[in-house]
C-alpha cells in the first residue's frame, strides 16, 4: 500500500462522511430530499385529502421525520418533526393556513413526533457512530500493520528513521520529523518528511520535543503543554527506555484523538523497530570483541607454545654447544643442531602463519600466478617436510596426464604444507598419509587423506574459520589459523577447499582448483 492510499483512508475516517448528528454536518443532499418529501407530503394531501382525512395525512408526514432520523441523526429530525406537524397544522388542520397552535391535542402530536425523531434518530446515531469505529479500527490495523512490515525489513538506522517519518506524515497528513538524542541527551532531528519543516527548527517545539523525551509524556499541540509548539510531540519508547521523539505538525493545526491514538501506536512501532536495530548493532559489536578477544586469547597462547617454546629449546641447545664445546661428541651435536632446526622451522612456521593471515585479511594478497605442475609441487612439498613427515608412510597418486594448472607456487606449496602438518598432528605415528590427485575437465582435484582421529561430525565447516580448534586427544598444540589460511588461499585462486570424514577411519581434505582451458600439458 503506497502513501497516498493510506492518506485517503485516513481522510475517509476523519472527515465526517458520516455524520455524528449536527445539522450543521450534514451534507445538503438529505437536506433536499427532506424537504421535498415534505413537500410532496404536503401536496399529496392536498390533492387527495379529502378522502384519506386527517390522520393519514399525519401518518404520511411521520415519513420525512424517520427518513431524516436515519439519514441525520437526532437534532436535524427533531426539527423535520417540528417543521412536518407545522406544516400538518397549517395546511390541514382547520382553520386551514392558521396555526392553532394553542390547542392541546397540536401539542400532543408534536410531542409524539418529536419522540419518533428522538428514539429513531439517537438509535441510527449510535449505529453509525459503531460502524465509524469499525472503519476507523480496520483503517487503523490496517496502517499499522504495512507500517510495521516496511519497518522490519529495514537494516540501517537513517533509512528507518526516513521510513518511520514518511510513513507518520502519510497516515496523518502532518509534516512528521523524528529526535534522537544526541551527545548528552540532548535530541537532535535524524530525520523530517519536509527539509523546511518548523518541528525540527522552532526553538518551542524542540523545547517541546526535548520536554517529552525527557518526562515520556507526549507535549505541544492539543496538549496544555507548550502553547507555542505547532507540532504534537509523542516519545518513542519501550517499557525501559525512551529511543527518541516523534513530532507531527498536523495541515489542520489540530490532532483529534483517533489521530493521537494512531500516533501512538506508530510511536510504538517505531520504538520496536529502532530497538531492533539497535540491539543487533550491540550484537555486533559484541561478535566483534569476542573475535578480537579469541585472537587475544589464541596469539597468547600460541605465542608462549610456537613461539616460547621452540625459543627456550633453542637457547638451551645453543648455549649448551656454546658452552660445554668440548664435552659433546659429534653425533650428540648434530642432534642439538637438529633440534635448533627444527625449533628455528616452527617459529618461521608461525610466523608465515600470522602474516600470511594478516595479508589475507587485509585483501593484499597478490597471486604470483604461473604455470606449473602438481607433481613438482607436491615433490617439493614432501621434500621440505620430510622431518616432521618421517614417522609416517607418505603415498603419493598424480596421474601422468595431468594438466599443468595455474598458481602462486609458494602459496600452493603452503596450502600443501598445512594440510600436511594436520594430517601428520591429528594422527598416531606410523600410519598412512595419502596425497592423490584427480582431475576432470576443468577442475584439478586434490585429496589429502590420513589414519587419524577424523573430525567431530558438524564441525567439517567450522574447522576452516579463524582460531576454530577442537580438543584434541593428543594434546597438539597449534592456532587454529591454518586452515583458514587454506581456504583464503584456494578461494583467492578460484577453488574451494573442504573436509570430510572417512569411513574407514580418518580424515580427508580436498581442494579443487579451476583448469583453465588452455592449460598444457607437463
Ligand atoms: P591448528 O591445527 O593450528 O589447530 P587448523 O586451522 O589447521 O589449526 O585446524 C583447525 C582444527 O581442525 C584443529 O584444531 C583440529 O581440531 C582440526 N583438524 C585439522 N586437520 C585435521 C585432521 N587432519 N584430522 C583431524 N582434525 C583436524
Amino acid at each position: 500500500m503506497g502513501n497516498s492510499s493510506i492518506r485517503e483512508q485516513i481522510k475517509n475516517v476523519f472527515s465526517g462522511g458520516l455524520g455524528t448528528g449536527h445539522l450543521g454536518e450534514v451534507g445538503s443532499r438529505p437536506v433536499i430530499a427532506v424537504l421535498l418529501l415534505i413537500a410532496l407530503v404536503t401536496g399529496a394531501g392536498k390533492l387527495w385529502g379529502d378522502d384519506m382525512g386527517l390522520t393519514n395525512i399525519l401518518m404520511l408526514y411521520m415519513l420525512p421525520v424517520i427518513f431524516a432520523s436515519v439519514r441525520m441523526g437526532v437534532k436535524p429530525s427533531i426539527f423535520i418533526a417540528l417543521v412536518s406537524v407545522l406544516c400538518w397544522d397549517v395546511f390541514f388542520v382547520p382553520p386551514v393556513l392558521n396555526l392553532t397552535v394553542s390547542d392541546p391535542r397540536q401539542l400532543i402530536t408534536l410531542l409524539v413526533f418529536m419522540l419518533v425523531a428522538y428514539a429513531t434518530g439517537s438509535m441510527s446515531d449510535r449505529l453509525r457512530d459503531r460502524i465509524r469505529e469499525a472503519v476507523q479500527r480496520e483503517n487503523r490495523t490496517r496502517i499499522l500493520y504495512e507500517t510495521a512490515r516496511g519497518l522490519a525489513a529495514v537494516t540501517e538506522m537513517n533509512v528507518l528513521a526516513q521510513q518511520v517519518v514518511s510513513q507518520t506524515a502519510a497516515a496523518l497528513d502532518a509534516e512528521a520529523a523524528l529526535f534522537m538524542p544526541g551527545s548528552g541527551g540532548r535530541l537532535k532531528a535524524v530525520a523530517a518528511n519536509k527539509s523546511l519543516t518548523d518541528l525540527a527548527s522552532s526553538p518551542n517545539d524542540l523545547l517541546a520535543a526535548q520536554w517529552a523525551f525527557d518526562h515520556r509524556q507526549p507535549s505541544g499541540l492539543s496538549t496544555d503543554l507548550f502553547p507555542g509548539a505547532r507540532g504534537y510531540h509523542v516519545p518513542v519508547q519501550t517499557e525501559d527506555k525512551v529511543l527518541g521523539v516523534l513530532s507531527v505538525k498536523p495541515a489542520n493545526h489540530w490532532l483529534e484523538p483517533e489521530r493521537i491514538n494512531l500516533l501512538q501506536a506508530l510511536a510504538g512501532l517505531s520504538a520496536l523497530a529502532v530497538l531492533r536495530l539497535e540491539l543487533a548493532e550491540e550484537a555486533q559489536e559484541i561478535k566483534s570483541l569476542e573475535a578480537s578477544e579469541k585472537l587475544r586469547a589464541a596469539l597468547f597462547n600460541s605465542i608462549s607454545h610456537d613461539l616460547k617454546t621452540p625459543l627456550t629449546s633453542i637457547l638451551a641447545s645453543v648455549s649448551s654447544l656454546v658452552d660445554d664445546d668440548t664435552i659433546y661428541d659429534q653425533q650428540q651435536k648434530a642432534t642439538l643442531l637438529k633440534g635448533i632446526k627444527q625449533g628455528a622451522e616452527r617459529m618461521y612456521r608461525f610466523i608465515s602463519n600470522l602474516l600470511d593471515m594478516a595479508r589475507l585479511e587485509s585483501g593484499y594478497l597478490k597471486l604470483n600466478a604461473d604455470w606449473y605442475d602438481i607433481q613438482d609441487i607436491v615433490g617439493v612439498t614432501l621434500r621440505e617436510n620430510q622431518e616432521i613427515l618421517e614417522e609416517h608412510s607418505i603415498q603419493v597418486d598424480i596421474p601422468d596426464d595431468t594438466p599443468l594448472i595455474k598458481v602462486d607456487y609458494a602459496l600452493a606449496e603452503q596450502v600443501l604444507t598445512n594440510l600436511l602438518h594436520n594430517a601428520v598432528k591429528y594422527s598416531p605415528p606410523h600410519t598412512a598419509i595419502r596425497i592423490s590427485v584427480t582431475h576432470t575437465e576443468g577442475a584439478l582435484m586434490v585429496a589429502v587423506v590420513d589414519q587419524g582421529e577424523g573430525i567431530p561430525p558438524g564441525d567439517e565447516e567450522l574447522i576452516f574459520d579463524k582460531f576454530y580448534r577442537l580438543q584434541s586427544p593428543r594434546n597438539v598444540s597449534g592456532t587454529g589459523l591454518g586452515l583458514s589460511i587454506c581456504r583464503g588461499i584456494i578461494e583467492a585462486h578460484g577453488g574451494r577447499i573442504w573436509a570430510v570424514n572417512r569411513s574407514e577411519g580418518g580424515s580427508q581434505f580436498n581442494f579443487i582448483l579451476p583448469i583453465a582451458p588452455e592449460a598444457p600439458l607437463p
